[in-house]
């Protein structure tokens, strides 16, 4: 283990200012179920399932030993007018586990494939439908769908969309988020107020015309943009207006697919079932970068029925399908089905949702809200430095040795789901410390 400062002079970091890391970098050696080792040697409790994808806990045996037999058997096979049987299996497993009705997948490498994938294949589908002109799309304010062309566009984070805003996909609109402090504050699970923001389709729908407008995209549950829960009904809601409109409605289940909320996948937890879904991260525990997308049966036949040659979809990766992926997808539905992982999420999120609470009184929190395993905490900003207080809350709980994640000011956690209560209590004495310290 390495506990020396790497040179810091080559690597671009993704997502960080590299200066920031100068004084201190917060590098991590090793990890073994819920915990990493960081390279001074420290153990830090996994609060947030690396970035929400490590839903079976590090370096599981069984998928390691799976990517390893594939890559001396058949390490890769070319994605163009070839396939191998592995990525058809595995498209099966993937199946399984989604809705009634959308069995056929899509492979890809991460989220932001799977959404620039669905956007396509939203346009594609009006396309081969006689609809050409179905070309809007129709994201939410404080969305966030990755950082393809694609995702920012329909993504509602401002300063992503600001920085490339002259280069932006054209004819998107946003529907208002669902966060409101006075009206939600506090709520455990779903909140009660806020369904009717749903309607706002409805305005965007009589501005436009439905004729024009190919999808809707929207996560389930915003995780990236702190923790945004949807009001009791919105999500069927649009599901409602879209289907009234020959609007294709897409859920972004990066986040939330897997297990996160205790179920396959959040369409099936909110019982509202939507024409595209999107996949990454949890599908292959994260040990394989890999994604997917799933769509109805009908949306696939109408998109390979529209051309001869069946390319009225012209899309894929060199790595769509990649044999390693594959193995590792393989390998962690496997396991998530052996080892009851999904219903351990259920059996301890109300022992997770009852901690988070309990930092309700605690200084400058100003929210909590949670579903299934994933909690946001917000803090009251500080004056003239949004975000600071989340960052300075983070770096005393890293090292008092347990990793989170922080969004604007709001500190999320979404702890791999293996998670026992011991942890769960851990996860939130130490944040309930460090809050108490800040102030
Ligand atoms: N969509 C959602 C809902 C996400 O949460 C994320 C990542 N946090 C993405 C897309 C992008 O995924 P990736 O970083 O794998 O491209």
């Amino acid at each position: 283990m390495t506990t020396q400062t790497p040179d810091l002079s080559h690597l671009w970091m993704p997502f960080t200012a590299n200066r920031s890391f100068k004084a201190a970098p917060r590098l991590l050696a090793s990890a073994k179920g819920m915990y990493y080792k960081s390279t001074d040697g420290r153990q830090i409790l996994d609060g947030c399932a690396g970035l929400w994808c490590v839903n079976a806990g590090h370096c599981r045996d069984e998928i390691v030993q799976a990517i390893a037999t594939q890559a001396a058997t058949l390490d890769y096979a070319p994605s163009f007018q070839m396939g191998h049987p592995l990525a058809f299996e595995t498209a099966t497993a993937v199946a399984a586990l989604m809705p009634k009705g959308m069995q056929r997948i899509f492979f890809t490498n991460s989220g932001s494939e799977s959404v620039d994938t669905a956007l396509k294949i939203a346009l594609a589908y009006h396309r081969a439908n006689g609809q050409p002109q179905r070309t809007r799309l129709i994201g939410r304010e404080r969305g966030y769908h990755g950082v393809g062309f694609g995702g920012i566009s329909v993504g509602g984070i401002s300063p992503n969309r600001k920085a490339f805003s002259n280069s932006l996909i054209p004819n998107v609109d946003h529907l208002p988020h669902t966060h409101n402090l006075e009206k939600n504050a506090f709520s455990k699970g779903q909140p009660a107020w806020g369904a009717h923001l749903a309607d706002e389709l409805e305005r965007i729908v009589t501005l436009h015309d439905a004729s024009t407008i190919a999808a809707v995209i929207v996560e389930p549950m915003a995780g990236s943009t702190g923790v945004l829960i949807p009001p009791k009904g919105y999500l069927e809601r649009l599901r409602e207006i879209t289907s009234k409109h020959g609007i294709l409605l897409i859920f972004d289940e990066v986040i939330t697919g897997f297990g996160r909320l205790g179920a396959n996948t959040a369409s099936d937890y909110f019982g509202v079932t939507p024409d595209v879904i999107t996949m990454a991260k949890g599908i292959s525990n994260a040990a394989v970068p890999a994604g997917a997308v799933a769509v109805t049966n009908s949306l696939y036949d109408t998109v390979v029925n529209a051309s001869e040659n069946g390319i009225e979809l012209f899309h894929g990766y060199t790595y769509s399908g990649h044999p390693l992926a594959m193995a590792a997808i393989g390998a962690t539905l496997a396991l998530y089905q052996s080892e009851g992982i999904f219903e351990n999420a259920r059996k301890r999120s109300p022992a997770f949702e009852a901690a988070a609470h309990a930092l309700n009184g605690l200084p400058n929190v100003i929210d909590v809200r949670n579903l299934g395993m994933v909690a946001g905490v917000e803090l009251a900003p500080r004056e003239n430095a949004p975000g600071a207080r989340a960052a300075e809350v983070f770096q005393r709980c890293y090292d008092a040795g347990v990793l989170l994640r922080y969004t604007g000011d709001t500190i999320a956690l979404s702890p791999p789901l293996i998670v026992n209560e011991e942890q769960i209590n851990t996860l939130f004495d130490v944040l309930g410390q460090a809050i108490s310290q800040t102030a």
